[in-house]
């Protein structure tokens, strides 16, 4: 496989910037702007994923680590472990939209998808930003040809969303030679078979400003080191395949060379991993979700109630649009982020690893919108795949069931989505308060605007000028409600937590809504028309709208009262003004369109 460039001409666009911007279908990266390898790379994983995964699926779930193991090796064989890693120590070095498309093609079984990310994604990322060169010759030619698996150890019993609090200790010896470690991390992906595992500790820091502190660090040990062990496998809800344990650190002695990164620098290593972790989590669960929809489709056209399909009733078909639509949304805002983000690494040498991971942390926002959308997108679509198979949805022997309970842990790791909610709009707020993001300036002049009363309607053309009406109005209504709990919070909004929450929802609708809306244009623009990207585009806009405005009122209602709540509130109407869409034709000919092709394509 060749080394990759990064892909096609789209923009330099800044993190958070879309609220404040008008992007062009041209600025933004979508699966349709694949290069051919990107397109061969899908292939070749989704072939592996049929004929190599599926077919070992009750193994898989049934623990058989071993197996697993072999496909890990297997993978590796056809290059699939070694994306991420720098030519020089064995990989491929290719750029982040290659290493997402990986993991969406190996959503399709969550135990191995969730395994196989871990390994090559937090299992491996770490070693490969952060590590010495002596460190990653030592270990990254060994995660690239599938010797090693990788792991990565934050989580304890008492911290998880608030990992800085992390109580394992590291206890540097007094010739300097040695690390001592002793404590107990939790919920360890690959925790039973991994070889190489990304541990955080407290160390005491000895220069600089934390001077005397303990602090965050980050080390690797080896399975085999003596004091180290794996606890127990957990008894999972769902990816029951996948190795979840704990690992026990009783008097375990490390080389001092193991410590990774600097000591009490463990924070960056955690949140930075997490970045890459959230977008692509994104691309894994949108795997998910596209094979849980083809399932439920299959399974609608093959079901005969009341003489007919069941996919000719309305509110089958109605399901089926909106999952459809949901995976078009997922797609268009995983590739969105992963295309930005790459584009963002354009001018960065290969090694340059901390310019790297401070580039894509410029993407946090975006990276955590990901995250939260399309976890919950994945939610609802196996939801309704099981509702559409009915009583046989409740049981084992059919595959809605183990989506449904698959899906769950998505909303849990890589930050809990109520802990990416609050990064949404913290980070948001963060940048504007430091003047990295023109924010308070497009806040007032949104007041300005809405205070001088109703203005010029700016006059759109083509199938989705609705949809950019909505658009703007949706910015605007989600910079009036930020100003609007700004000002009355200040720099105590932060612990506003349901403002805070009802602000990300707005932001995430915002960025899903463009999304979908200028990928459909693009679509349209290349191929002539777009009917169906453009009927999911306007669908999503109007659903995301109705999100837009609820959570402004509901932010109103919480920062004015009495007048100044009529006035608010009064506004908010002026800025939300529309005709709603007929959704239900839309979703008719959406549903007609999927039944037809039999499954996901656009
Ligand atoms: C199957 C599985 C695999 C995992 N794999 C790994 C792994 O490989 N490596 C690893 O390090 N960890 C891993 N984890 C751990 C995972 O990242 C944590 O479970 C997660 O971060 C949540 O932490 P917690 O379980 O301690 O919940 P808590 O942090 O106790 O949260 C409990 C609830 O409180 C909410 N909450 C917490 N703080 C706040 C706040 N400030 N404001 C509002 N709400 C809040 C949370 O959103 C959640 O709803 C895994 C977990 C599971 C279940």
């Amino acid at each position: 496989m060749a080394t990759m460039t990064t892909p096609v001409a789209t923009a330099r666009i800044p993190g958070g910037a879309f609220l404040i911007t008008t992007p062009s279908p041209d600025d933004c990266f979508f699966t349709e702007d694949f290069t051919d390898e990107h397109r061969q790379i899908a292939q070749t994983t989704n072939d592996f994923a049929v004929k190599e995964v599926l077919p070992n699926v009750a193994s898989i779930e049934a623990k058989d680590f071993g197996l697993i193991r072999g496909l890990f090796k297997k993978a590796a064989d056809l290059g699939l472990s070694a994306v991420d890693i720098p030519e020089d120590y064995g990989g491929l070095g290719m750029d982040k939209i290659t290493s997402a498309i990986v993991v969406e093609n190996f959503g399709n079984n969550g135990s191995f998808g969730t395994s196989f990310s871990a390994h090559t994604g937090i299992g491996t990322l770490p070693l490969v930003w952060y590590g010495t060169a002596e460190q990653k010759a030592k270990y990254l030619p060994k995660l690239a040809d599938g010797t090693f698996v990788g792991a990565y150890a934050l989580s304890e019993s008492s911290s998880g969303s608030d990992a800085l609090s992390a109580k394992t200790k590291a206890v540097l010896s007094e010739d300097g030679q040695t690390y001592t470690l002793n404590g107990e991390k939790m919920w360890i992906t690959n925790g039973g078979f991994a070889d190489i595992f990304t541990v955080f500790a407290q160390a005491l820091v000895k220069e600089g400003k934390d001077a005397g502190k303990w602090r965050l660090t980050a080390f690797l040990i080896e399975r085999g080191t003596p004091g180290f062990s794996n606890g127990h496998e957990e008894h999972k809800l769902g990816i029951r395949g996948s190795s979840t344990t704990p690992l026990i650190l009783n008097d375990c002695v490390i080389p001092a060379s193991n410590l990774l990164g600097e000591v009490g620098k463990g924070d960056k290593i955690a949140f930075n991993i997490l970045n890459v972790g959230r977008y692509k989590l994104g691309n894994a669960v949108l795997g998910g979700s596209r094979t849980s929809f083809n399932n439920g489709l299959r399974y609608a056209k093959d079901r005969k109630a009341f003489g007919k399909s069941i996919s000719e009733f309305g509110l089958i078909q109605e399901k089926l649009a909106n999952m459809a639509t949901g995976i078009f949304v997922s797609e268009s805002i995983c590739y969105r982020t992963v295309g930005m983000v790459s584009k963002s690494l354009e001018d960065v040498p290969k090694d340059d690893h901390v310019q790297i991971q401070k580039r894509i942390e410029g993407y946090a926002v975006e990276c955590s919108i990901v995250k939260v959308a399309a976890s919950e997108i994945l939610d609802m679509v196996v939801d309704e795949s099981l509702q559409i198979f009915g009583g046989y949805g409740y049981v084992e022997e059919f595959p809605a069931e183990r989506s449904y309970r698959d899906a769950r842990i998505n909303r849990i790791f890589e930050g809990t989505n109520e802990i990416n909610r609050l990064i949404i709009t913290g980070m948001l707020i963060k940048s504007a308060m430091a003047g990295k993001l023109a924010l308070m300036p497009a806040i007032k002049t949104i007041m300005d605007e809405v205070m001088a009363g109703p203005s010029e309607k700016e006059e759109r053309e083509g199938p989705l000028a609705a949809e950019h009406d909505l658009l703007a109005a949706a910015k605007k209504l989600t910079l009036f409600a930020a100003g609007a709990a700004v000002q009355k919070y200040m720099m105590t909004l932060a612990d506003q937590q349901e403002v805070m929450g009802a602000l990300a929802d707005m932001i995430i609708s915002v960025y899903t809504m463009e999304s979908a809306v200028l990928r459909a244009e693009k679509i349209a623009a290349a191929k002539g028309s777009a009917e169906i990207p453009v009927a999911m585009a306007r669908v999503h806009a109007a659903t995301a709208f109705d999100t837009v405005e609820r959570s402004a009122r509901t932010v109103i209602a919480a920062v004015a009262d009495g007048d100044m709540a009529r006035t608010q509130f009064a506004i908010l109407r002026r800025l939300g003004k529309h005709e709603p869409a007929d959704v239900i034709a839309l979703r008719r000919q959406i549903a007609a369109y999927v039944i037809q092709a039999g499954k996901y394509t656009i």
